[in-house]
């Protein structure tokens, strides 16, 4: 199974995914490549952090599953190489979470969001978002939400990270 973690920026996605993985078996979480530069306070394994020329390169030799460009870099999910009899866990754009849809891939899709605009509004200028990045990622959200409720995604409201990880962990549960 493909379990689709999206969300806006700031809501704590990553944070949930690391954790999802830890605590339950059997969930490999597949790592994106990006053309981002490393953010001062990131893990540098958070992504694989390539050239724009490696990444362009991995698209030509058909490496994706699928890729987005946002706010001007690239974003890929690598085709999965997860061992048998693991799950698949994404926490990608909810425009990934549209492509795999039309790829036909059964997908288990989860939309994480943030108590309020405000709360969202916090979380990004905690994590040194500048202002201007703060701003379209506000504004990507309101779009962000409307997709993912075409796609009929799970919403889950990061009010608490404890609860969210049960909520999100039964949901995955449910859906073995
Ligand atoms: P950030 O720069 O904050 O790490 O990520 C920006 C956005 O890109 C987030 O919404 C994140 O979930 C999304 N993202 C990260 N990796 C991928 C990916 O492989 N594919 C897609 N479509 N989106 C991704």
């Amino acid at each position: 199974m493909v379990i689709v973690v999206s969300g806006p920026g700031g809501v704590g996605k990553g944070t949930i995914a690391e954790y999802l993985v830890k605590k339950l078996d059997n969930l490999w979480l597949s790592k994106s490549w990006t053309t981002r530069k490393v953010r001062s306070e990131e893990d540098e394994d958070s992504y694989v952090f390539v050239s724009r020329k490696e990444f362009e390169k991995a698209i030509g030799d058909n490496r994706f599953l699928e890729w987005t460009e946002f706010h001007g870099n690239l974003y890929g999910t690598p085709l999965p190489e997860a061992p048998d009899g693991f799950d698949v866990l994404l926490e990608i754009d909810v425009n990934g979470a549209l492509s795999v849809v039309e790829q036909s891939i059964e997908a288990l899709l989860i939309f994480v969001d943030a108590p309020s605009v405000e709360d969202q509004e916090r979380r990004l200028r905690g994590r040194g978002d500048p202002e201007d990045e703060v701003r379209r990622r506000i504004l990507e959200g309101e779009k962000e939400r409307q997709i993912a409720s075409d796609l009929g995604a799970i919403i889950v409201i990061n009010d608490d990270l404890e609860r969210t990880i049960e909520e999100i962990s039964s949901l995955i549960n449910a859906n073995r």
